[in-house]
């Protein structure tokens, strides 16, 4: 027989379970519904994702935007390089804009660690600002130019006693033909020759997952120009078994530091870099399925590949497929997915579909529709490996449109320019926030760039300046400690 408080306990703990269990988080639920309804009413599409998945992404700024590649353009300010990299401050930084987002934004979301370069922190501070982050509940992807070496993300992940303190990483890799200074590579003839490197970034990961168990996801951003333009197919197809999760490409915009602008950008059109993906994919991609803010911002197509074929997860043009995104939007939209442990997700998802149990037929529907066109001669050839891949194109807006738009926003007023209406358009739907923790704002990614970046580097640079010990040489270690890079060339990591 059962005693009272035994079976207290039993009711306790059941009850425990169905809290862990349930579907989804009613705080992020809320936090969606109130960023849905401020969002424009031309980006309340039924494939938009904020709102209906997700609030969106999130970066960090002013915390360390020294760099030590050059890219052309680069949307850091010209006294970004002349500010101290600074752990302390970093963290400090780091974690009163994540107590913003969290407070703004809800529980989950994925935010990007976002300076200069972010490997030029030595590998403890950047590991505890990836905590803190996680802390907040925030999903930290670091932004990297990738020319560091092995021992920086061993030192990373395992920390100084060879225990795993970090279990999963993310990175964002930013390799293009014209940031230079890359070693063994100054200057790259094309982007063909940079594919050894992207493969050495990778194979860094894929080591560090065989020796320590660390699992990873990798994206690679590209910024086109009509220099680079026509060798974006190529990218693709040479790098798509490499390891990469993601290629993400950004139209270059006229952002930053103007001395860096060096081409006639804008003949790069969204269009023609679209169309040069899908080049690279092997068919044309459909990008309103899904959709992060305004189009005119993101396009996205999310798949897989089977061998060297990619296919989307669902075809735009097909009415039953796009049934499929309103189911799942309707019944799972709520669930956080990245992040959660297997077995809890598997128990989420149970809950869900024994409410609905008509999710299986329509997933066993789309599972066998999706099988037929990938063809099941070919999955079985590839023994059912498939690779999901997400292309995405990011087109920052030009700081000379940005600026007076935003500025009439916050008088309240409405542009009657056609440009700089569709500017602010974009600017209320956006995608990528910034957190202000001193006034208690987030501003879009392209008005910290294009209005606050200027005076927030020129205060960094007092706050946090480059100590010289000699006339242009700079005592502050200048890769982030000793770990980071080995000697010029000699990285374990580099071809
Ligand atoms: S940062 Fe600028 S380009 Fe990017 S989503 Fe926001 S408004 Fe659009």
């Amino acid at each position: 027989m059962k005693t009272e408080a035994q079976r207290m306990g039993v009711l306790a703990r059941l009850r425990a379970v169905a809290h862990a269990t349930r579907p989804y988080d009613p705080e992020f639920a809320e936090a969606m519904e109130r960023r849905w309804a401020t969002l424009p009413d031309i980006v309340k599409t039924p494939g938009q994702i904020i709102g209906q998945h997700g609030v969106g992404c999130e970066g960090t700024h002013g915390v360390f935007p020294k760099c030590d590649l050059k890219c052309t353009p680069c949307y850091h300010s010209r006294d970004a390089n002349q500010v101290r990299v600074d752990g302390t401050h970093t963290r400090e930084q780091v974690a009163a804009q994540m107590g913003l987002l969290r407070t703004l934004r809800g529980p989950r979301a994925h935010t990007q660690l976002i300076g200069g370069e972010v490997s030029l922190l030595p590998p403890d501070e950047h590991a505890a600002t990836l905590q803190i982050m996680r802390d907040h509940g925030r999903e930290p992807m670091s932004f990297t130019h990738g020319d560091f070496d092995y021992g920086y993300l061993e030192r990373l992940a395992l920390g100084g006693d060879g225990g795993r303190r970090l279990g999963r990483l993310s990175f964002a890799a930013h390799f293009d033909r014209f940031m230079y200074g890359r070693r063994g590579i100054e200057r790259p003839s094309s982007e063909q020759a940079l594919n050894p490197y992207r493969e050495a970034f990778t194979h860094m990961f894929a080591k560090l997952r065989r020796q320590h168990g660390v699992r990873y996801f990798l994206a690679h951003n590209m910024t086109v120009t009509p220099g680079n333009l026509d060798e974006i197919a190529g990218v693709i197809r040479d790098c798509r078994t490499m390891g990469f999760g993601m290629f993400s490409f950004q139209p270059a915009a006229f952002l930053g530091d103007e001395r860096r602008w060096k081409e006639r950008y804008r003949e790069a059109t969204p269009d023609a870099v679209w169309a040069e993906i899908g080049r690279g994919a092997g068919r044309p991609l459909g990008y309103h399925v899904f959709q992060n803010g305004d189009v005119r911002c993101n396009r996205t197509a999310y798949g897989f590949y089977v061998g060297d074929r990619w296919h989307p997860f669902l075809e735009d043009d097909d009415p039953r497929d796009l049934a499929v995104r309103d189911a799942f939007f309707r019944h799972f939209g709520k669930m956080s997915f990245t992040g959660t442990r297997p077995a809890l997700l598997a128990a989420r998802l149970s809950r869900v579909i024994a409410r609905h149990p008509g999710t299986v037929v329509t997933a066993t529907r789309w599972l066998l529709r999706t099988l037929r066109r990938v063809g099941p001669v070919r999955v079985l050839r590839h023994r059912f490996r498939v690779r999901p891949v997400t292309f995405v194109m990011h087109q920052f807006m030009d700081a000379d449109v940005v600026a007076p738009a935003w500025e009439m926003m916050q008088r309240g007023e409405k542009a009657q320019d056609p440009e700089l209406l569709e500017t602010q358009e974009r600017l209320a739907a956006c995608h990528y926030a910034m957190a202000h923790p001193e006034d208690g704002t987030l501003v879009p990614a392209c008005v910290q760039h294009a209005v606050l970046d200027p005076a927030e580097n020129a205060q960094l640079r007092t706050l946090l300046p480059l100590i010289e010990t000699r006339p242009g040489q700079s005592a502050a270690p200048r890769h982030g400690g000793d770990v980071r890079r080995t000697p010029h060339g000699a990285g374990e990591a580099h071809p």
